[in-house]
């Protein structure tokens, strides 16, 4: 499903050279719960942005289903963004003057469906999250593990194959971090939804089929 190839990157200003990674070289599979743990600094974040193609290693190669990602002209790689991935964020990143609803339905805005339709699919993915009785409140009327469960739903909607997380997680205690643990589960188990996810915290990455440790740039095995 995401390929990676000797994967290199740099990043490079007048005097510095930071080598935020060096060769990585990862193969995830359909329906696989990827967890990618390691100390602040040592290339997560980047990891995730170059498998979300929200970033372009300095080496090396990026395969979506066999195919290398250079490979794609950009409007076929936004159609790739859009349809195929979804993103979770520790922060939640929902619009607070739009209801439940309307923060769900949101990726299904730039494609051609009717209003009606939007509603009903972002229902049935807040139903997946079991937050349709919220449908109506808005963020600030949640708690954050509610939050993030709408977040989910948002990533959803869309049916991607792959969802990228980063610390989902990171802002909730325990019980609301092992709740969005169970949705994340189910989705991998019922949908065959590939997810990748940083995380700091082993208690969280235990809960995942793979664990992935990046230290100072590279994968430690
Ligand atoms: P993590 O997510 O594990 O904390 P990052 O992927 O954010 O790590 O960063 C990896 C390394 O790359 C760090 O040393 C960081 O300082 C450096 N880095 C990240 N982004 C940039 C950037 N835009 N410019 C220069 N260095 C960067
Ligand atoms: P958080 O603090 O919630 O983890 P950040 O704002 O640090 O989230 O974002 C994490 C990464 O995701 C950043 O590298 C950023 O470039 C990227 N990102 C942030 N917002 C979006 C978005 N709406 N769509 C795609 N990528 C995003």
């Amino acid at each position: 499903m995401i390929s990676l190839k000797a994967i290199e990157k740099v990043y490079r200003t007048d005097t510095i050279e930071t080598v935020a990674l060096n060769n990585i070289n990862i193969n995830i599979n359909k329906g696989e719960f990827v967890s990618i743990m390691g100390p602040s600094g040592c290339g997560k974040s980047t990891l995730l942005n170059i498998m979300g193609l929200l970033d372009i290693p300095s080496r090396g190669e990026v395969q979506i289903d066999g195919k290398p990602v250079v490979s794609f002209k950009d409007a076929e790689l936004a159609e790739l963004r859009n349809r195929k991935l979804g993103f979770i964020f520790q922060s939640y990143h929902l619009i607070n003057d739009l209801n439940v609803l309307d923060n769900t339905e949101l990726p299904l805005i730039y494609r051609k469906i009717s209003g009606a339709e939007r509603k009903r699919r972002a229902m049935e993915a807040l139903t997946k999250v079991g937050l349709s009785a919220r449908a109506k409140h808005y963020p600030g009327q949640l708690s954050g593990g509610q939050r993030q469960r709408v977040a989910i739903a948002r990533a959803i909607v869309g049916q991607p194959e792959i969802i990228l997380a980063d610390e989902p997680t990171g802002n909730l205690d325990s019980v609301m971090g092992n709740e969005i643990m169970k949705i994340l589960n189910t989705l991998t188990q019922d949908d065959k939804v590939t997810i990748v996810m940083v995380t700091h915290d082993e208690q969280i990455a235990r809960q995942t089929s793979r664990l992935i440790r990046l230290y100072d740039g590279s994968l430690v095995n």
